[in-house]
Parts: structure tokens; sequence; C-alpha cells
């Protein structure tokens, strides 16, 4: 027994070196193992701060990218507003109103989202384009019938001698309608085209004498009568103010004078609603 303990602790003392060798070299190892953890879990640590600061950040320019977006659509809105208004304002001088031009509340209000206030700031610009395409094309229509009226005086010194409408009739005791101004003027005077347009007639009518017809477009007709010569054809364009005829007294006449009608669609009119500057020197 004393032999078998003494191998035994002999064998305890042998086996106790490399055990602790063994021992010491797993907990160097568990160590090692434990400080790489430790380490990697610290890089980690550093990696995921790191990247949720970067998502804060991201968070925080992508709101301020929208705070500028709402205040640029705010903008918008509001000089949408402002061409708006100008294209009502114009569409009401221009006599012109429409379905197509119907005005609606502003809607893009506060309380949309972006996209929803995007969408419908779009859709105020195409109703925009649409009204101003509608407002640019009653212009020119108006433009074009301003330029087409027998405005412009059609001898250098209109002095009128006879009125529009009812009268006695001057070569006759007849009360009849006169459809025309008459103006006074010297033999051979030139009488000059109210508004441009295409010579209609020019030649002997009636009681009108020499006379000359100009077609300015939009039904308008003028007229003048009694003429010395005429300067133009049939079939000619004249353009406002130029020479087309000479004063004289042919036709039914009692001396010199121009006798100058206007007509829409066949209908007379008072020359003097075109002619509006033009004096009466004497009514008769
Ligand atoms: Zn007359």
């Amino acid at each position: 027994m004393k032999l078998a303990k003494y191998f035994n602790g002999l064998l305890g003392q042998r086996l106790i070196i490399p055990g602790l060798l063994v021992l010491t070299l797993v907990l160097a190892a568990m160590f090692g193992a434990w400080w790489q953890a430790q380490k990697q879990s610290g890089h980690w640590q550093l990696v995921l701060s790191d990247q949720s600061t970067q998502q804060v950040h991201a968070v925080r320019r992508g709101e301020r990218v929208q705070q500028n977006l709402a205040q640029e659509l705010g903008h918008l809105q509001a000089r949408i507003t402002q061409l708006e208004n100008i294209s009502q304002d114009l569409a009401l001088r221009l006599g012109v109103g429409n379905s197509a031009m119907a005005w609606q509340p502003d809607q893009a209000g506060s309380g949309y989202d972006l996209s929803t206030a995007a969408a419908l700031l779009r859709h105020r610009l195409a109703r925009q384009e649409n009204v101003l395409g509608h407002l640019a094309a009653a212009w020119r229509q108006q433009l074009a019938l301003q330029q087409a009226l027998p405005t412009s005086q059609p001898l250098r010194k209109p002095l009128r001698s006879s009125a529009f409408g009812w009268r006695h009739n001057p070569l006759g005791a007849s009360y009849r309608m006169h459809n025309g101004l008459d103006f006074a003027a010297p033999l051979g005077t030139p009488i000059k085209a109210a508004s441009g347009g295409l010579v209609l007639r020019a030649g002997w009518r009636g009681g009108y004498g020499k006379s000359i017809e100009l077609f300015h477009g939009h039904g308008l007709a003028s007229h003048y009568a009694h003429a010395a010569r005429l300067l133009v054809r049939a079939g000619d364009i004249v353009r406002t103010g130029q020479t087309i005829a000479l004063v004289g007294s042919s036709g039914h006449s009692t001396g010199p004078h121009l006798h100058f009608e206007v007509r829409l669609a066949g209908y007379v009119l008072d020359p003097g609603m075109f002619l509006a500057t033009a004096p009466l020197h004497a009514g008769r």
C-alpha cells in the first residue's frame, strides 16, 4: 500500500507541472478569446454608434430638404395665385369668360403633403396655360377687329356738313334717312381710306355717283360717294389713310362734298361712332 501511495504521489508530482501548464494555456487562450471578444464588441459598438449618428444626420438632412421644398412650393403657390389674379383681370378687361376660365379657390393649402401639393400646383399651372391661350386668342381677335374699324378720318380737314339719321332731303321736300355723314370739302380734295381693306366696288353707282366701297373684314365696310375721280379699282388692297379718290359732286349732290357710310353686315351704322373726333361743321 505504501508503495502504491508513493507511486501515486510520484505520479501526482510528475503530472502537476504539465497540468498547471495546460491549465495556464487554457486560461491564456480563454483570456485571449475574451479579450478579442471585448475588442470586437467595442469595435462593433463604435461602428454601430457611428452608423446611428450617420442615420440621425441623414434624417436631419432629409427634414431640412423637406422644409426647403415646402417653402419653395409655398412661394410657387403664391406666384401662381398672382398669375391667376392677373389672368382674371385680363379676362374682365377683354370681356371674355367661359367655363375654361372658371377660377377655383386655392386648393393647395398647408394641410397637404408635398407630393399632393405639387400635383395641385401642376394642375393649376396646366389650367393657367389653357386660360392664357384663350386670352391670347381673344386679344388677337379684338386687335384684328380694332384694326378693321374705320376710325381714320377720310378727309384731312373733316368739316361735317350733314349728320347721320332722318332729315329733309336737300334735293326734294321729302323726309328721308341719311345713311352716312357728309363732309364739305373743295373739289379735288384727297379722300382717304378710313381703314385698310379690299376695294369691293369702284365706279358709278346711281345717286352715289362715282363711289368706292371698301371691305375691312368682320362684316365691316365703308363707302365713299360723289367723288370727282376714283384712284383705285375693284380688287385692290388699300391701307389705312391711302388716297383712294378725289372729292367731287357726282350723282345726286348739291355741291362738292364726301358722303361717307359705314355698314356692318349690310346694315348702316352711324360713322360718327367710329370717327368720334370729327367735328360737326353745320348740321342739316
Ligand atoms: Zn350724304
